[in-house]
């Protein structure tokens, strides 16, 4: 058996480490955490966009802050292969995020307009896509096309598809593509949001088949990453690759979008894409 039902886990708890200040990566300065907490972990000097979790795109894109009902939020990872210490980091993850899966979904309104958002979260097996993942995907196309609402997913999966299931984690490969093609039949849009890093057969199935393929700043995005290509084709890569801004400029993004500007991007776009409010 893929999947087994649990009781509900405690809420989550933030991802920010401990201590008043944080030092941006980029630019050096030191941020008040506070200060970063409000400006959706965007360094307010360089732009620099931290890694966000599912708590803090609830909060970024959602009217109320979360959603108005979850999509499958009681199924959690099996072991179906056994693989070594499998069980022991998902009972880990689980328990450092709160999160059952690196996969959530539900229903929430953007700006009025009713939608069904895919998360998934780094911090919980780097975001890597198992049977659940792929299932709860599946599952939010499945509501999109049962309550004729448009689906967008925010991923940042630097894990692609997740090595401890083996097989089954390639197989969502297929099944969440064939979730976006319930979609594309119905003509509901899908918005794929890729953040750092969205990697593997993550970015490979449904990640990149959005109608619109939008990208934070500076995400690192692609099947392999820099370093596997470079030991494979014995070339050096050129700067900037696989970042969003690189991939924008060769056509494979539709467009980068600064974190504090994604909420009203989205709602612009879905108003052009003829959703309507009372749509479902
Ligand atoms: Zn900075």
């Amino acid at each position: 058996m893929l999947f087994k039902k649990k009781k509900e886990l405690e809420p989550p708890k933030r991802e920010i480490p401990e201590g008043l200040f944080v030092k941006c990566t980029n630019c050096g300065e030191m941020l008040y955490k506070a200060v970063l907490e409000k400006n959706f972990l965007v360094c307010p000097k360089c732009n620099y966009h931290f890694r966000a979790n599912v708590e803090v795109y609830k909060a970024l894109l959602l009217d109320d802050g979360g959603f108005s009902e979850t999509i499958a939020s009681q199924l959690e990872s099996d072991d179906p292969l056994d693989f070594p210490e499998y069980k022991a980091k998902l009972k880990q993850a689980q328990a450092s995020t709160g999160l059952r899966e690196a996969a959530i979904a539900g229903v929430g309104t953007i700006g009025g307009l009713e939608v069904v958002l895919f998360l998934t979260d780094f911090r919980f097996l780097g975001g890597s896509m198992g049977s659940v993942y792929g299932e709860i995907f599946f599952r939010a196309c499945e509501t999109a096309r049962d309550r004729n609402l448009p689906l967008i997913s925010v991923t940042s999966s630097g894990g692609g598809a997740r090595m401890h299931e083996g097989i089954f984690s390639l197989m969502q490969m297929v099944k969440t593509t064939m979730g976006v093609e319930i979609l594309n039949e119905r003509g509901l849009p899908f918005i794929s949001v890729v953040c750092d890093p969205t990697m593997g057969g993550v970015m490979a199935s449904f990640a990149s088949l959005g109608d619109l393929n939008i990208a934070e700043p500076g995400a690192l995005l692609g099947f392999a990453g820099p370093r596997v290509i470079e030991q494979t084709i014995k070339q050096t890569l050129p700067p900037g690759f696989q970042r969003s801004e690189f991939l924008m400029q060769k056509g494979f993004l539709d467009m980068v979008v600064p974190r504090r500007e994604m909420k009203d991007t989205l709602i612009k776009l879905l108003d052009y894409l003829g959703v309507k409010h009372g749509r479902s």
